[in-house]
């Protein structure tokens, strides 16, 4: 019922949807057009940017620091996407919402990306906390997958603007590079280290990045944060860090980090960040944040929780 209902409001939305992009249509016969891409998560945020340039309007559906999975669009952000040339979402088990709403716009103009495609997506397995979606949906965790992304993003800005398909090439390409870069990086520093376990008191996210480099992952959270560990899970968790001697335990951004704390006050350990950079924070966003330095960061705390020496 709930569902019919949504549908319902989806398409009167889009109705609202038409009159604005006549109006909008009209405006833009002012200056030069730029190709405007909707994006439901940072790391497809930040690549269409790098690729497009100032040849693209970029949008990020989530508002600045709201956690991504829990999200829902908003009437007005259906209206957003109907007015796109490009919305690009990550697949249905980030955005299960995506396939309802693509069905229901009118707009046929609008070229949807459905960003995982041509990856190989990993199946959860026994052992790890939350089964319910069969799929770990945190792809943009490995340089691999992002080098498919960004090539379907190249690809989908491409057909929009034939005439710059070089200038999309060469970004994409450039960013390819560094991109391969930081992977290098990540496998020479990580490479040999005290301790291999990531114990991070947040949801399941870095599946890919830990089975890449040989890392073995353990989260207190199932695949979404609003999910609570069991006291159970908890003191497993504990008991681990304190058994392996683990020095450090990581805590996901943009959440209070009580699990993290509770473990840290538990064992004798200390807490880096671990961003898995689903969104940013408005100051994040003022400062030009990019994946890449996301990333980065990343390198510099696990190498650090890990006591990795090159
Ligand atoms: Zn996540």
């Amino acid at each position: 019922m709930k569902k019919i209902l949504f549908v319902a409001i989806v398409f009167a939305i889009i109705g609202l949807g038409i009159f604005v992009v006549s109006n909008i249509s009209q405006k833009s016969k002012i200056g030069p057009q730029k190709i405007t891409v909707v994006t439901t998560l940072f790391p497809l945020y930040d690549f269409a940017k790098v690729i497009g340039q100032d040849k693209v309007a970029v949008s990020l559906l989530l508002p600045p620091g709201v956690e991504a999975h829990s999200f829902e669009p908003k009437p007005s952000d259906i209206v957003k996407i109907n007015e796109s040339d490009i919305f690009v979402y990550t697949g249905k088990f980030m955005e299960p919402w995506a396939e309802d709403i693509i069905s229901g716009i009118t707009n046929k103009n609008v070229k949807f990306v459905n960003i995982s495609n041509g990856i190989n997506l990993m199946k959860l397995t026994d052992g790890m906390p939350d089964e319910a979606h069969g799929f770990d949906p945190h792809i943009w965790l490995d340089f691999d997958n992002n080098k498919t992304m960004i090539d379907g993003m190249s690809k989908a800005l491409t057909e929009k603007d034939p005439a710059n398909a070089d200038f999309y090439q060469k970004n994409a390409t450039e960013y390819k590079d560094k991109l391969a870069q930081l992977d290098k990086q990540f496998k020479s520093k990580l490479a040999k280290c005290e301790n291999r376990e990531i114990v991070y008191g947040g949801h399941y996210a870095f599946g890919y990045l830990a089975n890449r480099y040989n890392l073995k992952y353990l989260a207190a959270q199932g695949l979404a944060p609003d999910s609570e560990p069991t006291a159970s899970d908890l003191i497993k968790l504990v008991e681990q860090v304190k058994k392996d001697n683990i020095k450090y335990v990581f805590y996901e951004e943009m959440t209070t980090p009580k699990i993290a704390e509770t473990i840290a006050n538990e064992t004798k350990a200390k807490m880096l960040l671990l961003n898995a950079a689903h969104n940013v924070a408005k100051e994040d966003i003022e400062a030009n944040i990019s994946f890449l330095s996301i990333m980065e960061e990343n390198l510099i705390n696990i190498k650090t929780g890990l006591g990795c020496s090159e």
